[in-house]
């Protein structure tokens, strides 16, 4: 087989659903975020996994993904839809329950118009300035807003990964300020909020990265693993060269392995020869060795007794936020550009 094989372990998700909502108190609901496939993961299983788990409300970031939510996650929960009501998004909301997050003067005054007997939300802007109604644009609306029919009233925090931002206190207080007097339930924190302590949980928090095992919840369970085959390899001399463009030349006779994975597959190309990147087997270290191209990279195993099959490039040595830092990006985008190519197998679900 020349597939790399992606193990996603959904009792690991489950472990950081659960871990991330001990941290918060008994009365605040742990939501997930599964928008964009659950993060590369695949949402339907990773849905399927925190319902059974407990799990009782999701997040997506456009309606169109709402449909394979609700068919995973069945006919009571909750699916809320950062994106909001957008033109024509009506008829799709309205068959599959979703319950979108208006962001602005237009769109409470779409949905009501078109939907008025169907559940909403509300996004506030407290400073990121991305999504969500401005706070005068909040005040102007909502005599025409039943709270009691809100599900929800969410605001982003922008640094929260950073504990010491000054920001997240500022955004903090404007929520209060905000939302004070208008009695639906309240939404701030993602992962990082949740790490920033109870104050900033509200009535629900809704994490994503940290349930798939990334930063900046460093205690999390690791939930992907990455192997790839090794489709050829071969003896260098010194002097001989490797890959496009001649950039890594042999300085002793080395064994070189060529593996089925590239840049398409989101192992991005600034990690090539010179970066720290590497595979693994077991853990012996093989680094990269020349220009990752699009479908292939090449690696030294000189070090390696024998030939292996296959190599580690997700594993305990080397993490999703560890490739991130290879390729100055963060792990989210590390999981979301993962090869769609790539062999699917679930553990633990
Ligand atoms: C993506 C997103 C989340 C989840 O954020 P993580 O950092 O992955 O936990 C929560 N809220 C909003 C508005 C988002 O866009």
């Amino acid at each position: 087989m020349a597939s790399p094989d992606l193990t996603i372990d959904l009792s690991a998700i489950v472990t950081n659903w659960k871990a991330l909502d001990r941290m918060t108190g008994a009365s605040v609901e742990t939501a997930a975020v599964v928008k964009a496939d659950g993060y590369g993961l695949g949402a339907d299983r990773v849905v399927t996994s925190l319902r059974r788990a407990g799990a009782r409300s999701f997040f997506v970031a456009i309606a169109e993904e709402g449909p394979a939510i609700r068919r995973a996650a069945g006919p009571d929960a909750k699916i809320f839809v950062f994106g909001g009501h957008m033109d024509g998004d009506a008829p799709i909301l309205a068959e599959h329950g979703l319950i979108p997050l208006l962001n602005s003067g237009q769109q409470v005054k779409r949905h009501l118009a078109s939907l008025p007997d169907h559940p909403l939300g509300l996004q506030i802007d407290t400073g990121m300035s991305r999504l969500g109604m401005s706070s005068r644009e909040f005040a102007s609306l909502r005599h025409m807003i039943d709270p009691r029919g809100t599900q929800l009233v969410i605001s982003h925090l922008a640094c929260s990964d950073n504990k010491s931002d000054k920001r997240n206190q500022a955004q903090l207080a404007a929520f209060r300020k905000l939302t004070a007097g208008f009695p639906a339930p309240r939404s701030l924190s993602a992962t990082g909020g949740i790490l920033l302590g109870p104050e900033y949980h509200f009535d629900m928090c809704r994490p994503g990265i940290g349930l798939y095992g990334g930063a900046p919840f460093l205690n999390a369970t690791p939930v992907v693993s990455l192997d790839a085959p090794v489709i050829q390899t071969r003896e260098l001399s010194v002097g001989d060269y490797v890959g496009y463009g001649a950039d890594w030349t042999a300085k002793r006779v080395s064994r070189i392995a060529t593996i089925a994975a590239g840049y398409a597959d989101g192992l991005h190309r600034v990690m090539g020869s010179g970066s720290s990147f590497s595979c693994w087997v077991g853990d012996i270290r093989c680094p990269v060795v020349g220009r990752i191209s699009m479908d292939l990279i090449t690696i030294d195993i000189t070090d390696i007794d024998g030939t292996p099959e296959r190599v580690q490039v997700l594993n305990e040595h080397q993490t999703i936020d560890d490739l991130a830092a290879v390729a100055g990006t963060i792990g989210y985008e590390i999981l979301t550009t993962l090869g769609q190519r790539f062999r699917r197998r679930y553990i633990g679900g």
